[in-house]
């Protein structure tokens, strides 16, 4: 967990249509970026993540995937102690004696991610350096790349656009324009293979999904390429594929059928595919997902919900809650708010909701306390204080950790809600 102190008190951010957006900057209750290895490790199966940090580094992924512990896991801790921390040994040696034995056990491994991490960077190891002179060791077995985790740099969910943007110079150059639309962002793969389905039906074959499942099919990429974000969170990843010539679709977030419908709409305009084609295209999946929303409806609807930061997944599912669920929304708290990807999100939100970009978080459990809502999505940190105090509380985590894009998935999204809801009523009762 990282903590930052206080710099200044809330400030205004300016007009976004009729939406109250606010800034803060204080201390924060967030994961750091190196959770992001627990979803990354296994989408990508042939990749192994080696944070270079400290025991708590170890600790944090360690509890954050405690159900991988049976598995023989890919990812693990080179930790840094005091002798590395006094300067008394050689880190990079250390490192490369740590990477050598790894590879020589695990011949599975064929991409090696060295992430930093707050010692990492505190005694200033180089891991750029250090993953270029170990790809040229082990090449051409093993790539190894590297990517920062810190706390210091990134929180939750940036992880993975680090780990993302990081992977972009490896993508081979298309060198026809032939149009291919590249998804980008990790998704479960039973949701990969939903979404490849649906793009098929409605025209568009040639699909490409970043991350792949092994680093050795890694998606071409040229000026034919146009990308759909899957997340919202990866900011460094779309520059990083725009500089490589790919042009990206501005879309709606795939989370729930508005959102996923809207989501194919855009891919299917720009490939010049009828409105028409994609209704007829999702129609069956539509309606058992409306189907399933409305189990929840009824429990759900003119309930209020309050969002902490957490992880950048707030605005779209806030949408989500408020137009397909009827949920109130009291505050939506993001950790960063990336305006341009988040417009057509912003856009659907409620005239005077406010949006809070960055976190202080003491003046935020207090507006939260005020507000009273009916459900709090916040991190670990907070959520057993405040359900202590009665709060009905839901992890943010878990909407990472379960797959909740697309059709067949809204039902289990609204169920992520609808739960805690329930059992608080039925403790009451
Ligand atoms: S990277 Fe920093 S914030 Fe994250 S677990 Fe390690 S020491 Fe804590």
């Amino acid at each position: 967990m990282s903590t930052v102190i206080p710099l200044h008190p809330v400030n205004a951010l300016g007009d976004c249509g009729d939406l109250d957006l606010q800034t803060e900057r204080g201390q924060r209750a967030v994961f750091c970026g190196l959770t992001g290895i627990i979803w990354l490790h296994r989408k990508i199966q042939d990749a192994f993540f080696l944070v270079v940090g400290s025991r708590t580094c170890a600790h944090l992924i360690q509890s954050a995937a405690g159900v991988m512990i049976f598995a023989e896991p890919r990812f693990g801790t080179a930790i840094i102690d005091e002798r590395d921390l006094a300067g008394l040994a050689d880190a990079n040696d250390e490192l490369d004696r740590v990477v050598s034995e790894l590879l020589s056990r695990r011949q599975d491994i064929k991409l090696l991610f060295l992430v930093g991490s707050c010692p990492s960077e505190v005694i200033k190891l180089d891991l750029s350096r250090a993953a270029q002179r170990l790809t040229r060791l082990h090449h051409p077995a093993v790539r190894v790349l590297n990517y920062s985790g810190s706390g210091i740099e990134t929180t939750f969910t940036q992880g993975e656009d680090a780990c993302l943007a990081s992977l972009v110079p490896e993508l081979p150059t298309q060198d026809d324009t032939r149009q291919r639309l590249m998804v980008v962002g990790s998704l479960a793969d039973v949701v990969e293979d939903q979404m490849r389905g649906l793009f098929k039906a409605i025209g568009i074959d040639e699909v490409d999904f970043f991350p792949p499942r092994r680093s050795t099919e890694l998606p071409a990429i040229g000026p034919g390429t146009r990308f759909l974000l899957a997340q919202p969170f990866l900011a460094d990843t779309t520059r990083a594929l725009q500089a490589r010539g790919a042009e990206h679709i501005p879309a709606l977030f795939p989370l729930g059928v508005e959102g996923t419908t809207q989501w194919l709409h855009a891919a299917a305009t720009a490939w010049g595919v009828p409105p028409q084609r994609v209704l007829e295209a999702t129609q069956a999946p539509r309606q058992r997902a409306e189907q399933a929303l409305s189990r929840h409806r009824a429990l759900l609807s003119d309930r209020s919900v309050f969002f902490f930061p957490d992880s950048q997944l707030e605005v779209p599912l806030a949408r989500f809650l408020h137009r397909e669920l009827g949920m109130r929304l009291t505050e939506v708290g993001t950790p960063y708010l990336h305006r341009q990807h988040l417009a057509p999100e912003l856009a659907l939100l409620p005239s005077g909701t406010r949006v809070t970009e960055g976190q202080h978080v003491d003046p935020q459990l207090d507006r939260c306390k005020q507000a009273a809502p009916d459900l709090v999505v916040c991190g670990l940190g907070l959520a057993n204080p405040l359900e202590a105090e009665g709060f009905t509380t839901k992890w943010a985590i878990e909407l990472v950790f379960t797959p909740i894009q697309g059709y067949e998935q809204a039902g289990d999204l609204a169920g992520l809600f609808s739960r805690p809801l329930n059992r608080r009523l039925k403790l009451v009762a």
